[in-house]
């Protein structure tokens, strides 16, 4: 999944679990989880180094969007919002697309376990026509990102 998707739905996660251990564990499971609907990627298994502004732009889309869902939550809502809960679920919704940057481009061979499990997951093909990134292919992606973005803005 695109990491927008993975970012609200790991801020929506820490938004409505108290603690911060267990919103770190869920949100690493929730990622695992995520990933098993399918979905296209922007990279493949060809990508290039140079492709990588695409998760630049990603991030920043994610991050705004969490911004300004955190901005208008304070305003319809007096409960104290716990933004810690908010980036440790967002952090730990990221790490495992982390993982698999560290293995590939910095060559960390011991994560070879985690990539291949992450890759498993995938039931479509890295690389393969449903792999690609269109409109059709993540539907998914745009669903749950609505769904997280009305619990990080409505849920208490
Ligand atoms: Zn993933």
């Amino acid at each position: 999944m695109i990491l927008t998707t993975h970012i609200l739905s790991g801020a929506a996660l820490g938004a409505n679990v108290q603690n911060p251990w267990v919103v770190a564990g869920l949100s690493v499971v929730l990622h695992f989880f995520l990933d098993l609907f399918p979905h296209g990627d922007y990279l493949n298994k060809k990508s290039r180094l140079r492709e990588f502004w695409k998760v630049a732009v990603d991030l920043t889309v994610g991050f705004s969007i969490i911004t300004a869902a955190i901005f208008i939550r304070g305003l319809t809502s007096n409960d104290g919002l716990d933004t810690r809960n908010i980036a440790v679920g967002v952090f730990f919704s990221l790490f495992p697309d982390a993982t698999t940057f560290f293995y590939i481009w910095m060559k960390m061979k011991f994560l070879k376990p985690v990539k291949y499990f992450h890759e498993r997951l995938h039931r479509q093909e890295n690389g393969s026509p449903k792999r690609e990134f269109h409109f059709k292919n993540n539907l998914w992606d745009i669903l749950i990102s609505l769904v997280s973005l009305i619990a990080l803005i409505v849920l208490h």
